[in-house]
């Protein structure tokens, strides 16, 4: 008979928006697929420039999302600014990879986080914020990367700021926090805390 495949880890990424989780997150997979993938999220957000339907997520109309929703296909979902837009983890995003031993990485905000971890105890946590010595220079230095991205209105940056600073006191409910000031430096990092909690890749 064959052997049973060692399930795969859950590991939760979370981090205010700016702060180049994304960035590093798509380091990692290069770095470390197929032993790990990203689960893609669900949306009701519009893609922005360069964003493809089944990649950086995928894209369902509110109507979509909430019959979804009903259906109980979210590991976890919810309203993640105060402007109407849903996120959400899907079960076959996750529950699949596992299975076969894939360890699978959620990009999610840190109340998605708590729900996660709520029904995965055991997954790693990670945090990845800004360096700086006081809350006020971290702040400084989010608003700085977010202007930087010019994505997003006026605006939707000081909204985004405003849950960046909530955030980020929340940093010390994760396993692991990692400073991301270097690129390279942060994804090896996160290689290594993975490869501690018994990655193979
Ligand atoms: P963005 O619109 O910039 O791509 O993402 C906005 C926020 O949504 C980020 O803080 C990100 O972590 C969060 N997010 C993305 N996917 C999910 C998800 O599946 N569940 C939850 N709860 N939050 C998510």
């Amino acid at each position: 008979m064959p052997a049973e495949a060692t399930p795969g880890q859950l590991v939760i990424i979370s981090g205010p928006s700016g702060v180049g989780k994304s960035t590093v997150v798509a380091g990692l997979i290069e770095r470390l697929a197929p032993a790990i993938r990203l689960s893609v999220s669900a949306t009701t957000r519009a893609p922005r420039p360069g964003e493809v339907d089944g990649q950086q997520y995928h894209f369902l109309s509110a109507v979509e999302f909430n019959a979804r929703r009903e259906a109980g296909d979210f590991l976890e979902c919810m309203e993640v600014f105060d402007r109407g837009h849903w996120y959400g983890t899907l079960y076959e995003e996750v529950r699949p990879s596992l299975a076969r031993g894939q360890w699978v990485i959620l990009e999610i905000d840190v109340d998605g986080a708590r729900k996660a971890r709520e029904q995965f105890p055991e997954a790693v946590s990670i945090f990845i914020t800004v360096g700086g010595e006081t809350q006020d220079e971290r702040d400084q230095e989010l608003e700085r990367r977010l202007r930087a991205r010019r994505t997003d209105s006026e605006e939707a940056i000081l909204r985004r700021l405003d849950v960046a600073r909530r955030e980020m006191l929340l940093a010390n409910t994760y396993k692991y926090q990692v400073v991301n000031d270097d690129l390279e430096a942060t994804i090896g990092e996160i290689a290594d805390i993975l490869a501690q909690e018994g990655l193979e890749a």
